[in-house]
């Protein structure tokens, strides 16, 4: 069980991958509702800690929080001295409300590319039987 670089772990959860394993949409069955464990290899989301959805916030917070505030330099740069407020506002607080809608899933992946790197996985994180009951029940055939 070798764990994947950090580069490697990063662009998974950037691309709401599992980091771990790869699996595409491993962790989302939709936008906002995700499994407890990874689809493809199991990686449970906790990992005997509590407080994940905290990192994947402050994530969200810095993926979320960066862009606007380089956008809000960037017009008060262009703008100055007459700083265009209004149109400022009418695209960044949009912005500020839709941004962390996007940025949902891609704040609990990139967490867990981060927490996998500082907190090395054990077996007892891997979720196999629901791996392995995922498969029988897709693969079963019709009811005699
Ligand atoms: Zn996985």
């Amino acid at each position: 069980m070798t764990r994947p670089g950090l580069l490697r772990m990063v662009l998974r959860g950037l691309l709401r991958r599992c980091p771990w394993c790869g699996g595409r949409g491993a962790f989302f069955t939709g936008w906002f509702t995700k499994a407890t464990h990874c689809r493809s290899c199991g990686l449970r989301w906790r990992r005997g800690d509590v407080g994940f959805e905290l990192g994947a916030a402050a994530v969200a917070a810095m993926i979320t929080l960066g862009p606007l505030v380089l956008a809000l330099a960037i017009g008060m740069a262009i703008t100055w001295p007459d700083i265009a407020v209004v149109p400022m506002l009418a695209v960044l607080v949009p912005a500020a409300v839709l941004l962390p809608l996007a940025v949902y899933p891609v704040s609990y992946t990139l967490w867990q590319a981060f927490d996998l790197t500082m907190r090395p996985v054990e077996p007892d994180d891997f979720d196999i039987g629901a791996i392995v009951g995922e498969d029988l029940d897709e693969g079963a055939g019709p009811e005699p």
